[in-house]
């Protein structure tokens, strides 16, 4: 999507500010602005010291962006032809920033114009947000708790091993969005691992889920935080609430949260019994959407960044488009970054997380990629958990399966990772509700 925009610029205007309204629509993903107009004046042929000197500069126009707030995102005076802005990244004199539909404006100094006036001519082209399947981790921690490593080199991990997206969630240290370094293909999501003698969650997202003090006595104080979170926009996220240093004691019935943190670190007893705990929530009619972290604080043998890997289908790289997407339930979780990948789907709409009508020929569709021989494809619902599919050789699979009543379902990849091992989950995903009309 594209737009011109012709202003003349009178002689009148040299030495003063004004702005050029523009509409962003929704589900923009990426605003370039470039601009152009005749600096030069093309008839200068000076020649200084042998050498053809710079050219008269006969106009000088100065650019800016403002949001519908009237803010601004950035000024960039008259050094740079084009910008870019979207949430995770922008040129630089540019603040990166989600891209809200409504009346943007670009701001235009006339610092120098030409006798006869000036003709700018700006060009602003929307990218438009489209699925895509993104991966990181949503629990992590660095120095300013009781990691061993920076912001910067988690991004920079992150990287290496092939993740997009990356929460920083020290224990009850919070982190703002702007102090999290930007790294081109790594979000950096601003967190906090809100860590209490009774419990663990971490609040994603916003800069500052709480204010005053992480410290409660009572369950109306710890309410109060929660609630606070939730209010603020803050994805929650009950954490480990097996592990048994840190097991989750309070009531989850009487707290706000958007996901349970099935899977965190490498899988064990703790991690099987919250998946035992959403199951039993799952059964007993609640969509309640998973995530996973590594609970990162420094390479181990069994601990390393992305193990495991959250995979979301979001709209854009940008914070606020991947927590939409786990708050949806449009994620699976796998044991690291280089694991099966899985698309799962009831008709072109309905995907992981997303509920549809159940009629007696629904039918639901999975696809599977790297699979390796001997993974187990089981289909999981409140009444039966089914392997479908042993994985006879390396690759792909694809199945079409009727969906013989209402209720969940839900797809797990078993995987017997060392030889004689028991098999242990590889990937596991949402489910795909279908609602009893
Ligand atoms: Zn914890
Ligand atoms: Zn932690």
């Amino acid at each position: 999507m594209n737009q011109i925009i012709n202003q003349f610029i009178e002689p009148a205007q040299q030495g003063s500010y004004f702005t050029i309204p523009f509409n962003i629509p929704q589900g923009v993903e990426v605003l370039h602005v470039r601009y152009a107009y005749n600096r030069f004046n093309e008839q200068d042929t000076r020649i200084e010291n042998r050498i053809i000197g710079s050219k008269e500069e006969v106009n000088i126009i100065d650019l800016g962006l403002l949001d519908p707030q009237g803010n601004q995102v950035g000024t960039s005076g008259s050094d740079k032809e084009s910008f870019f802005v979207s949430e995770p990244l922008a040129t630089p004199g540019y603040k990166p920033s989600p891209l809200i539909p409504g009346e943007w404006q670009i701001l235009v100094g006339a610092y120098k114009v030409a006798p006869e006036g000036v003709t700018v001519t700006y060009e602003i082209t929307f990218t438009l947000k489209k699925p895509n399947l993104l991966k990181g981790d949503l629990h992590t921690h660095t120095i300013a708790s009781d990691g061993v490593h920076t912001a910067e080199e988690l991004a920079w991990k992150a990287k290496r091993a092939g993740l997009d997206f990356v929460a920083v969630t020290d224990h009850n240290q919070m982190v703002s969005a702007d102090a999290l370094p930007r790294l081109e293909g790594v979000t950096l999501i601003a967190g906090v691992e809100w860590t209490h003698y009774k419990g663990h969650a971490n609040f994603l997202g916003v800069d500052k889920p709480f204010d005053g003090c992480f410290a409660t006595n009572t369950a109306e104080e710890t309410q109060a935080i929660f609630q606070t979170a939730r209010e603020r926009g803050a994805l929650i996220s009950i954490n480990h609430p097996f592990e048994e240093c840190c097991q989750f004691q309070f009531d989850m019935n009487t707290l706000p949260f958007d996901c349970l943190e099935v899977w965190n670190g490498p899988m064990r007893e703790s991690n099987l019994k919250a998946i035992g705990l959403w199951q039993s929530m799952l059964a007993a009619g609640k969509k309640m959407p998973i995530c996973a972290g590594s609970d990162y604080h420094k390479d181990t043998p069994f601990i390393f960044l992305g193990g495991p890997t959250t995979c979301v289908y979001a709209l854009s790289n940008g914070t606020s488009d991947i927590l939409q997407a786990l708050r949806q339930g449009h994620a699976y979780l796998t044991f690291a970054p280089d694991a099966p990948s899985l698309k799962m789907s009831a008709d072109n709409n309905t995907i992981m997380g997303d509920s549809i009508d159940w009629s007696k020929d629904s039918e639901m569709k999975i696809e599977v990629d790297k699979l390796l021989a001997g993974d187990v494809i089981r289909l999981i619902t409140a009444q039966e958990s089914q392997p479908v599919w042993k994985a006879e050789k390396n690759g792909r699979f694809e199945m079409t399966i009727p969906v013989e009543q209402p209720g969940f379902i839900r797809l797990e990849i078993l995987r017997a990772f060392l030889p004689g091992l028991p098999l242990l989950p590889a990937l596991i995903s949402n489910p795909i509700y279908f609602d009893a009309k």
